[in-house]
């Protein structure tokens, strides 16, 4: 241990500044998003499978859903535009720009260069939670997804049902790449149901029983044409384990809905406007 300085106390004091404050961003109309909502129909649906995955898709416009169905089950989500697999989920701004947990009016960001909304959270029935005693949240944008190489570096041995092999199958099904092409297009998810957060003690990251219930929601609003992928996480609710067939596990549901008439106002975002020059 270092010997703090003498005026450790007054930097300790120092304020925090909100990195990103929530009003330079314009907030998204729920209320158009909803009554587009309103009048949808059901185009598509798939149900994941248990410690399986299985991809989607949602035109600009549409609206996603994703149930708890038979029993708690988290989700390991990812997202790409519908027609270049090189924009994807940037769960890293979108944990700078929103928190470390989404939740309804939030937006899931595109990775650079882009660096747009692909989809903004309109509806979410575990909105009442908030936050635990322990300090867990719901819908994280913290943890990266549970993964082989993870399981063979902590535990030892080959498991292939991980969350992160579970959308390499998923994507390769639907896209007909090979898995090991398809592997290098996986990204950080967004932890769907999941309740976890950070230890206040030594700042690690925990994960506890999720509160999710079959019949549970949330929804998105596509901003952008969409691939999405799902993962139904062998961890189940994650209340015990993950990386194994131990844990309970459930099946999930992903329904497409699109509107009579698109949200009154909205229009498509554009990819991000800067030049792209990095240099005066
Ligand atoms: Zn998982």
């Amino acid at each position: 241990m270092t010997h703090a300085p003498n005026d450790a106390a007054a930097r300790r004091a120092a304020e925090p500044v909100i990195v990103y404050p929530p009003d330079t961003l314009a907030p998204p109309d729920l209320d158009a998003y909803r009554a587009a909502r309103g009048g949808a129909v059901k185009v598509d649906e798939i149900t994941v499978a248990p410690r399986e995955g299985g991809c989607f898709r949602a035109a600009a416009g549409q609206f996603i859903r994703i149930t708890s169905v038979d029993g708690p089950q988290v989700g390991d989500l990812n997202l790409w535009s519908g027609t270049d697999l090189s924009e994807r989920f940037f769960s890293g701004k979108t944990r700078a720009l929103h928190g470390t947990h989404v939740g309804i009016g939030d937006r899931l960001w595109s990775c650079l260069p882009y660096l747009r909304p692909m989809a903004t959270v309109i509806e979410d029935t575990l909105d009442w939670y908030g936050v635990d005693a322990f300090g867990g949240r719901i819908h994280d944008v913290i943890g990266t997804r549970c993964d082989p190489y993870t399981h063979q570096l902590l535990s030892g041995g080959d498991y292939h049902h991980c969350c992160h092999s579970n959308l390499i199958r998923a994507l390769a099904a639907e896209t007909g790449l090979a898995v090991t092409e398809a592997e290098q297009y996986v990204h950080d998810v967004l932890n769907v149901f999941m309740c976890t957060g950070f230890t206040r003690d030594t700042g690690q990251y925990f994960m506890k029983a999720s509160p999710v219930r079959p019949g549970d929601f949330i929804e998105f609003f596509a901003e952008i044409d969409l691939l999405g992928a799902l993962s139904a996480c062998p961890g189940g609710d994650c209340s015990t384990t993950h990386s194994s067939d131990v844990a309970a596990c459930y099946p999930l549901l992903v329904e497409v809905f699109a509107p009579v008439a698109p949200p009154e106002g909205w229009s498509e975002p554009q990819i991000n406007g800067y030049s792209r020059r990095h240099r005066d």
